[in-house]
This record gives structure tokens, sequence and C-alpha cells, in this order.
């Protein structure tokens, strides 16, 4: 057999990017003193403030990759990188903006009418415009090509019927990416005669309900589309091929430091409260810890180059996401064993907070954006294995 090679190539880091790290850095330990927001685990999915978010869009560190001429900064993907990291660790609530910014505005930029750039793109650098991600249905999720929402075509448009499930900040989201099928359904070609759709959410036929999860926040949702029209021009890229425009944004979606930072702040909090006295076996769970997070870190900032090379290293993204999703949810399962987790509402004590806050939120790590078992068996075919 072949040996098989995945490519993690190291980026250079110019000053630049140093540079606005520590803009960013400063910026959230300023919001932190001033108490704008308390720093939270899981921050990217649990934490929604479309305020914070505008804060952040005002000073151009949403859509930064992006064209000037859509609100962006034609900066690279290691200062996007950079930003979201920053972020994570401190724990901010930026999940209102994540996916639009991550996902939904390349996607526009990628498959949008010119108008919708024009008129979207810089509203959701502007930290004003927020995307919600319509893939999952209540039968299909990991079988993504089995979706039942349906669009029929109508005279100016479509019209779109069907629920979609688990919807994160759709609640605060002004359009959703919405996975239709536009064909019938070919059992020997089910990724055919798929198609995504912009949909505005204030659209006459749309429900949005949301869905509370054990840690008590409401941060997914069902949203039930019935008979909704939209224009032909919220077709995003062609009609029918909605499957490859989908398998194209999950190196974005899966590769990030999102996929391993998501219990950071806990482990951050941790080390800080058990500095002095750790020693012998506390000293090496948390050592192996920390090797593992740079390790997955060299991985993703690899991912970040070659996504800003224009390229789509799926493989390697889902490899992050595997890696990096059991890592976050070890962390917690290593730490319990030194700080007992007391499972309580009101928390004056902010590492019971973190840390019984991820217990209940580390479920959801390796299912999110695609299970871990269906991470292994894109990794496998990557391999030549399956
Ligand atoms: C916190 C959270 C946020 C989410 N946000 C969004 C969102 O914004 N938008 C959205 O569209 N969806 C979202 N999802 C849904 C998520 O993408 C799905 O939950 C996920 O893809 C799994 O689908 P499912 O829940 O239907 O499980 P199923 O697909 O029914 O899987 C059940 C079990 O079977 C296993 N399994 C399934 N197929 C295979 C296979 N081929 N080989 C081996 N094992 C398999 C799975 O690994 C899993 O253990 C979110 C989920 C969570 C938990």
């Amino acid at each position: 057999m072949d040996s098989i090679r995945f490519n993690f190539p190291a980026p250079a880091i110019d000053d630049s990017v140093d540079s606005l790290r520590m803009d960013v850095r400063s910026f959230l330990q300023e919001e932190i003193r001033n108490g704008s927001f308390r720093p939270g685990t899981d921050c990217w999915c649990a934490g929604i403030d479309p305020e914070f978010s505008r804060k952040l869009g005002e000073r151009g560190w949403i859509g930064v990759t992006w064209p000037k001429q859509y609100g962006g900064r034609e900066l690279s993907a290691l200062h996007r990188y950079v930003i979201t990291e920053e972020l994570l660790v401190a724990g901010a609530p930026v999940h209102a903006h994540w996916i639009a910014d991550r996902q939904s505005g390349p996607l526009i930029l990628a498959t949008g009418s010119e108008e919708m750039k024009q008129t979207i793109l810089p509203r959701i650098a502007a930290g004003e415009c927020f995307v919600a991600l319509g893939l999952s249905e209540p039968e299909s999720g990991s079988d993504l090509a089995s979706v039942r929402t349906r669009a029929h075509r109508v005279e100016g448009g479509w019209e779109i019927t069907g629920t979609k499930l688990w919807s994160s900040g759709a609640q605060s989201c002004q359009y959703m990416t919405v996975l239709a099928r536009t064909g019938e359904r070919n059992e020997k070609k089910r990724h055919e005669g798929l198609t995504q759709f912009l949909v505005p959410l204030d659209s006459p036929g749309v429900t949005v309900r949301g869905i509370r999860d054990m840690s008590g926040v409401e941060h997914f949702n069902e949203s039930h589309f019935e008979k909704v029209f939209v224009a032909d021009d919220a077709v995003l890229g062609s009609v029918g091929e909605g499957w490859k425009q989908i398998t194209s944004e999950l190196a974005l979606e899966r590769s990030g430091p999102e996929r391993f930072l998501s219990t950071f702040v806990a482990l951050e909090k941790s080390i800080q409260q058990g500095a002095a006295s750790m020693e012998g076996h506390q000293a090496r769970v948390v050592g192996s810890i920390l090797a593992r997070i740079r390790a997955l870190r060299a991985m993703s900032l690899g991912v970040a180059a070659l996504l800003g090379q224009g390229q789509s290293p799926d493989v390697e993204a889902a490899l992050v996401k595997d890696l990096g999703t059991r890592l976050e949810q070890d962390i917690i399962e290593r730490l319990r064993e030194f700080w007992p987790i007391q499972l309580k509402q009101n928390f004056g004590d902010e590492l019971q907070y973190l840390l019984s806050d991820s217990l209940l939120r580390q479920p959801s790590f390796t299912l999110r954006g695609g299970t871990n078992e269906v991470l292994k068996g894109i990794v496998a075919r990557g391999m030549g294995l399956r």
C-alpha cells in the first residue's frame, strides 16, 4: 500500500498577525474589566450577544479575508485565525456572528448574486447581520442527502416547505442557508437534486422555536418553513449543485480553533487556581493536555494555511475535528479528577461555574458539525482505506 500523507504546512506568521493578536487581546481584557461579558465555556456556541458582535464589526474583526468592496479587509486566513483564537480563549460571547463569519459569508462570496454580496456581506462584516445553518432535519443528520425539505418552482421564484432542526443561533439571525430538495430523489444518485437557498427568516411562513439544551440554554432551534416564497436570486450557486457546495464548506466548518478550544477557559482557570500546588500526577495530566493542544493548534494552523492557498483540505479538517473535540471533552473529564464538579444554579466560584457548564455542554462537541464516527469514515476514505 502507498504511504499515506496528511498535509499540515507550518504557516509563516508575520508581524502584522502578531500585532493584530495584541490589539484583539487588549480589547478583550478591557471588555472583561468593564464587565461587558463574563468569560464562558463553549462561547462560540452558547454565548449569543449581538451587541458584542457589533463591537467586533466596528473594529473590523469580522469578514477580514473578504474583498474590501464587500466590507472585508483582504487580510489572510491567518489574520482571521488569530482573531478567532483570542476570542475563544477569552470566552467571549461570539456566537451571533460566528457562522456567518466562518462559512455563510464565504459561501455567499463564492455562490451568491452580486446584489446579495453588495447588500448582505457588508452588514455581516459590520456585525449587524447573522446567518444560521439549515442542514439537519428531524430524520436527517449524518445522512444529509436524505433531507425532505422541498423547494418547488413557482412564478418568479421558489416555494419552500419543510423543517430544519438544531440550527444554532437561528433566533438571532436574519437569514438561514437552507438545503432543500429541488429534484426528484434518486436512490442511485442521492447527492443530486439538492439546492441551497438564502432565506430571510422574517419571510411569511417561517417559524423559529428555541430548543433548551441540558445546560439550560436555548441556543439551537427547530425552524419550520410553510410554503415560504423566495425569489430566484435567493438560490446560492446553481440549482441541483447544493451537495458540492456543502462539502466545500466543511473544511471551514471543521478545522478552526473552536474545535479544540471550547473548554480552554475552564482549563486556564483551573491552572491559575491550582498552579501553586500542582505537582506529580496532576502536573503530568495538565502537561499532557497542553501538549495535545499544541499539536492540534499546529494542525489547525496548517489547515488555515491551505485554505489561504485556496485549497479545500476536507480530510485534514475532519482529522482536526475528530481529535480536537475528543480533547475538549477529555479536558473536563481529567480536570474533574482534581476539582470535583458540583452542579448547581448560582455560582460565585468561577472555576465551578466553568467546569459545570463545560460538563453539561461537552456531549454536543462530538456531534455538532458531523459526528466523530462520520469523521473517521471521511479520514479512512481519504487514506484510501474505504
Ligand atoms: C450543539 C449542536 C449544534 C448544532 N448546530 C447545527 C446547525 O447549526 N445546523 C444544522 O443543520 N445542524 C446542527 N446540528 C446538528 C448536527 O449536525 C447533527 O446532530 C449531526 O450531524 C448528527 O446528526 P443526528 O443528530 O441526526 O444523528 P444521527 O445521524 O442519527 O446519528 C446517530 C448516531 O449514529 C452514528 N452514525 C450515523 N451514521 C453513521 C455512519 N454512516 N457510520 C457510523 N456511525 C454513524 C452517529 O455517529 C451517531 O452516533 C447541531 C448539533 C448540536 C449537538
